[in-house]
């Protein structure tokens, strides 16, 4: 993957393009080498941190936002959701952000777990965040729609964006996770599938569940992403690559 490839981004219908930049960016067109080439944006696994501020001015610049715009957190598989203009300590840990002010544009970095973009285009509230299994279990997703709420957000109008992630296809896993999914959500139709070996769980189908649970309409929420597991050549993936691959990052801000 030559590093002078152009930078992809898979984007949503659900979110305006009036009033919001937004993307899920594919893994080209950065300066990253090996499992990372090449658009790495994340600098927690150990990649030459030139090559992830790089990575991030050409996205941005892609984008058509500027660097020092991005907003980001550490995240923690956890359920915490930060509003932009709080106190952020430099070791702060959440996996949810919203904002509703021009300037900020908000990153949920992931490979393999969802990262989930928020519009409200009537209060103008954006959200990000990332959830894996841990995430979507705890209630993550709800969280964010909670603290849009507090931003003057109806949940009908919040668009709800599911970015490249594990699909049902590949995230097998134990009975105790199938046990902690059937616990949190009931049973809902799809999420447990069978797979060749052990049961798979459907993150997208939990999430949806959770979604219009908290007031979103079906029609507002785009969960039928690709497979970041499946497309080696576009997407890096936790579970194929370990640590040594790369991590996505999805975007969104007010303009
Ligand atoms: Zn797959």
């Amino acid at each position: 993957m030559s590093d002078d490839a152009p930078i992809r981004l898979h984007r949503s219908s659900v979110i305006p393009d009036v009033g919001f930049v937004h993307g899920f960016p594919e893994r080209a067109g950065g300066v990253s080498t090996g499992p990372r080439a090449s658009l790495n944006l994340g600098a927690r696994w150990g990649d030459d941190r030139a090559n992830v501020t790089e990575n991030r001015r050409r996205l941005a610049a892609h984008a058509g936002y500027d660097p020092d715009q991005l907003v980001a957190t550490r995240h923690v598989h956890g359920t915490a959701v930060w509003r932009h203009g709080e106190p952020l300590a430099d070791d702060a840990e959440f996996d949810g952000l919203v904002c509703n002010t021009v300037g900020p544009v908000l990153g949920a970095f992931a490979a393999d777990c969802i990262p989930l973009l928020f519009a409200d285009p009537v209060a103008r509230v954006a959200g990000a965040a990332h959830a894996g299994w841990r995430g979507t279990v705890g209630g993550v997703a709800t969280n964010v729609v909670d603290r849009m709420r507090e931003l003057g957000s109806k949940p009908e109008n919040v668009r709800v964006a599911l970015g490249p992630s594990i699909g049902p296809c590949c995230f097998e896993v134990g009975p105790e996770v199938v046990a902690e999914f059937t616990a949190a959500f009931g049973d809902v139709p799809g999420m447990i599938v069978d797979g060749p070996n052990k049961q798979h769980v459907d993150l997208r189908v939990a999430t949806r569940a959770q979604l219009e649970q908290a007031g979103v309409l079906p029609e507002h929420i785009d969960a039928a992403p690709p497979c970041t597991r499946c497309e080696a050549d576009r997407f890096f993936s936790y579970r194929r690559d370990g640590r040594e691959g790369g991590v996505h990052m999805g975007f969104i801000g007010l303009t």
